[in-house]
Formats: structure tokens, C-alpha cells, sequence
């Protein structure tokens, strides 16, 4: 029993972690650090990094600029693929203007993402 919830949850952490690529790279595109005081590590309490206009995508970054390690909790990833997502559809320039139906890759990209946030809250 074990094992296969173990082996489970290797499987949706993996398809997660591989749905985190793309908003890790778009995420990393919109952001401009050459005026960071802090080349772009996000410091939660600094004043500046509160009111900067990349705020909230650096504070992505900095928990999930990386690929998630085999052991992330899966709470965690969902959290991170949940506030992409959030970032990705209301704050980003990337999706501003897009139609619903847009077959854009970031649109593409935040149906996949939503579906699978929609099923997996379905499930717990
Ligand atoms: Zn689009």
C-alpha cells in the first residue's frame, strides 16, 4: 500500500515539477534586475522588494527558480504551481489582452495548469 501511494505521489510531484518549466521561464523573461539592489534575491522584509513592480514574480523565483528537488512535499509544489498561475493570469503582461480562448502558450499552459489544480482539489 505504501509503495504505490509513494510511487503516486513520485508521479503527480513529477508532472508537476514539469508543468513548473514553463512559468520558471516565462516568469524569468519578464523580470528586469538590472536596477535590483539586490540582483534579484528577493528579500520578503525590504521595504524596496515590497513596492518593486517585480516583486511578486522575483518572490517566485527565489522559492522556485529551481527545479524542485525529488523530496519537495507535494503541497508545496502545488502551492508554487498555484501562485504561477495566479501570476501568470492576473499580474503578468504576458496574458493581459487574451481571449478566452486564446491558444497562446501561457494560455495554453494556464488551462493545463488549472485543470490539473481543479482535479487535484477535487481529490483531498
Ligand atoms: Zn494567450
Amino acid at each position: 500500500m505504501n509503495t504505490l501511494t509513494g510511487r503516486q505521489a513520485r508521479t503527480i510531484s513529477g508532472y508537476i515539477a514539469t508543468l513548473l518549466e514553463y512559468p520558471r521561464w516565462c516568469i524569468e523573461r519578464e523580470v528586469d534586475f538590472s536596477d535590483c539592489h539586490l540582483q534579484g534575491s528577493f528579500e520578503s522584509g525590504d521595504s524596496r522588494c515590497a513596492s518593486c513592480e517585480f516583486g511578486q514574480a522575483c518572490c517566485w523565483l527565489n522559492l522556485n527558480g529551481r527545479e524542485p528537488m525529488p523530496d519537495t512535499p507535494l503541497p508545496d509544489l502545488i502551492d508554487a504551481l498555484e501562485t504561477a498561475a495566479t501570476y501568470l493570469r492576473r499580474d503578468s503582461r504576458e496574458t493581459a489582452d487574451h481571449a478566452r480562448q486564446c491558444d497562446c502558450d501561457t494560455c495554453t499552459w494556464l488551462r493545463e495548469a488549472n485543470a490539473f489544480l481543479r482535479t487535484h482539489r477535487h481529490k483531498t
